[in-house]
């Protein structure tokens, strides 16, 4: 790869990992001031709850994943072990907290702008699912509202059927990204292995990399880059 190729790919934001290269273009996670003014969500959020929200607790999610970012970083660089489940169930907790707050503030408008009900295909997407965007808010409502612990309510669009589903994601994680594109899975579930391999996974996870297809996997990141 040329030093040409590598800067068109940086500009594509690729993360390079080569052996001779350096690794470039490792970004950080930013906090985006609030795309409206603090007291423009009043009276239904007031300035005070927030400033708190976005410069307290997002904040502490973007210095999170960030530091935890900068330690495997560095373990990477030294050749270091790191301990994968606490480090990977510890930046699921950050990184889902932030991605989360950054796109609930991009879905709120100032109240002197907010409409009260959606347009375009999202309202014929609505009424196809949920039969009406009263049925939608209901259940939505319902969902929010019984989430337990610290949660949120999520509407989604499976990319499979194309239909809308409402999530309810308990603790913004349990270790999964949020709006993350899996590039590459395993199943490490017992009924994936356990007629083969018995209770050892390890030696069913060393298989996996003889029956990769890196073809599908790296098309899975052009479509992406795209
Ligand atoms: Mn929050």
């Amino acid at each position: 790869m040329t030093w040409e190729e590598i800067s068109s790919q940086q500009l594509q934001g690729l993360i390079i990992q080569r052996g001779d290269f350096p690794m470039v273009n490792k970004k950080l996670y930013t906090l985006e001031d609030l795309p409206y003014a603090f007291n423009a969500l009043e009276p239904y959020i007031s300035e005070t709850q927030l400033r708190l929200h976005h410069d307290k607790h997002h904040a502490a999610y973007v210095n999170g994943a960030n530091a935890i970012f900068e330690r495997l970083d560095k373990a990477r660089q030294a050749g270091t072990d790191i301990d994968m489940k606490a480090t990977l169930k510890e930046l699921s907790f950050q990184a889902g907290g932030h991605i989360l707050h950054w796109l609930f503030w991009q879905n709120l408008a100032p109240t002197t702008k907010a409409v009260k009900e959606p347009d375009g295909v999202l309202a014929d997407a609505l009424k196809n699912e949920f039969g009406s965007f009263e049925r939608f808010k209901k259940e939505f409502s319902s969902a929010a509202a019984s989430t337990e612990g610290s949660g949120w309510a999520a509407l989604a669009r499976c990319g499979l059927t194309g239909r809308l589903l409402i999530m309810q994601i308990e603790k913004h994680n349990v270790n999964v990204y949020p709006q993350l594109r899996i590039l590459m899975v395993l199943d490490v579930w017992e009924h994936a292995y356990y007629l083969d391999y018995k209770n050892e996974r390890p030696r069913f996870v060393e298989a996996f990399w003889n029956i990769v297809n890196w073809d599908v996997v790296n098309k899975r990141l052009e479509a992406l880059l795209k």
